[in-house]
């Protein structure tokens, strides 16, 4: 089955007791049974919730993978694949990490014996040389946030292999409309669902995707274990938002395209990060292993003033200065005080990610209007 049918159809089938074509909310927390052990497969909502089920199963397809389960946010999802650990592993993972899970490994995780090491990935020799006999794990997350750096996921499988890693791939910047890491060997996709695929600003909520039956049996121990789960009001706006996936990524790369094209061509813009241009440093990689390039954009101005950086950040109108990416509505960012602010400058410096970075998630508005608003407030600052 196409992408596009899927999103619209997977893990979705009438209810069997009323014929309803969209899934109902289940809002129980128990289920009753005929007696004692005698139930219809739900005895507790932590457990199993069937609105949850149909999510976690268009998850799997949109996935390629076996098995998906579903929790409170992206970083419970990253909780629970940390949990697969214990003291004394070593994670190796890259060194323009998301904030958030750069702070639970080093602030949580930490703590209880596990270390991380970060390193250039787009350099598999630093990769290589980073594992020890300790090492159970390779976390890599591409696109990366917020200088849109490619890792090459078949290169990191292939050491993962030859190592007997478990590889994860983050793949919520680029969703499964851009990229399938498990088609490409990749143990676990975690995916923050608050982003592209549940699209629509609305929701938090985070996922795992696997073909290892182990690791899944594993992932959903700990799901049940320590409750992190979303609630089906939640699952429910997940389902819808994903029905339209395919068509909204579609326009998201569209207009990124044209987005891109007017800020190279812009007399006061510095440099553009954006995998799709030829001048990107892993534009081959992403041309590799991405059906196209997504809505995410990061520049610079040439004149590398704070001053200047903030006054587009606060000048535009349409594109709202808020955290978060991959909504319908377009945002801009900075990333040095508001997504990245949890990692120390030092660290920040070495990525790439310069205090005036200023980040964009292009969203589906019409391109000509996106394209104005910017204009105006880089022209005014
Ligand atoms: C947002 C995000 C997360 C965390 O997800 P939440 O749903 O906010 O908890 C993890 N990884 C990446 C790449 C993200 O963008």
């Amino acid at each position: 089955m196409k992408f596009s049918t899927k999103v619209v159809h997977a893990g979705v089938s009438p209810d069997p007791v009323s014929g309803a074509i969209m899934t109902p909310i289940y809002q129980t927390s128990t289920y009753v049974q005929a007696a004692p052990g005698d139930h219809k497969g739900y005895e507790y909502a932590r457990t199993q919730n069937p609105t949850r089920d149909a999510l976690q199963n268009a998850l799997a397809a949109l996935e390629n993978g076996a098995y998906a389960l579903c929790y409170a946010s992206g970083m419970a999802a990253t909780d629970a694949v940390a949990k697969l650990l214990k003291p004394g592993d070593e994670v190796v993972s890259t060194n323009d990490l998301y904030g958030g899970t750069y702070r639970i490994f080093t602030k949580i995780f930490e703590r209880y014996g596990i270390k991380f090491t970060f390193v250039n990935m787009g350099d598999m020799q630093e990769v290589e040389k980073a594992i020890t006999p300790a090492t159970k794990m390779l976390w890599i997350e591409t696109p990366t946030n917020p200088v849109m750096r490619i890792i090459d996921i078949e290169a990191a499988v292939a050491i993962g292999k030859a190592n007997n890693l478990i590889t994860v791939v983050d793949n919520t910047f680029a969703s499964p409309y851009l990229q399938n890491p498990l088609d490409m060997g990749a143990t676990i996709v975690l995916h923050s669902l608050t982003k592209y695929i549940a699209g629509h600003s609305d929701v938090v909520m985070g996922a795992t995707v696997t073909n290892d039956e182990a690791i899944y049996t594993e992932l959903k121990f700990i799901q049940n274990a320590c409750g992190a789960v979303p609630g089906p009001q939640d699952c429910f706006l997940v389902l819808r938002g994903i029905k339209t996936l395919a068509i909204r990524m579609r326009q998201h790369c569209e207009n990124g395209k044209k987005v891109v094209d007017f800020l190279v061509n812009h007399p006061k813009v510095g440099n553009v990060f954006y995998p799709g241009l030829p001048s990107h440093l892993n534009h081959e990689v992403a041309k590799r292993q991405m059906r196209d390039f997504g809505g995410m954009i990061s520049f610079t101005l040439k004149n590398d003033s704070m001053e200047s950086a903030l006054k587009v950040l606060t000048g535009t109108h349409l594109f709202a200065l808020a955290e978060s990416l991959g909504g319908v509505e377009s945002l801009i960012g900075h990333p040095a005080t508001m997504t990245h602010a949890s990692i120390p400058r030092e660290e920040r410096l070495k990525a790439g990610l310069v205090d005036t970075l200023i980040r964009i998630s292009v969203g589906i508005e019409d391109a000509d209007d996106l394209i104005a608003d910017l204009a105006q407030a880089i022209d005014n600052s």
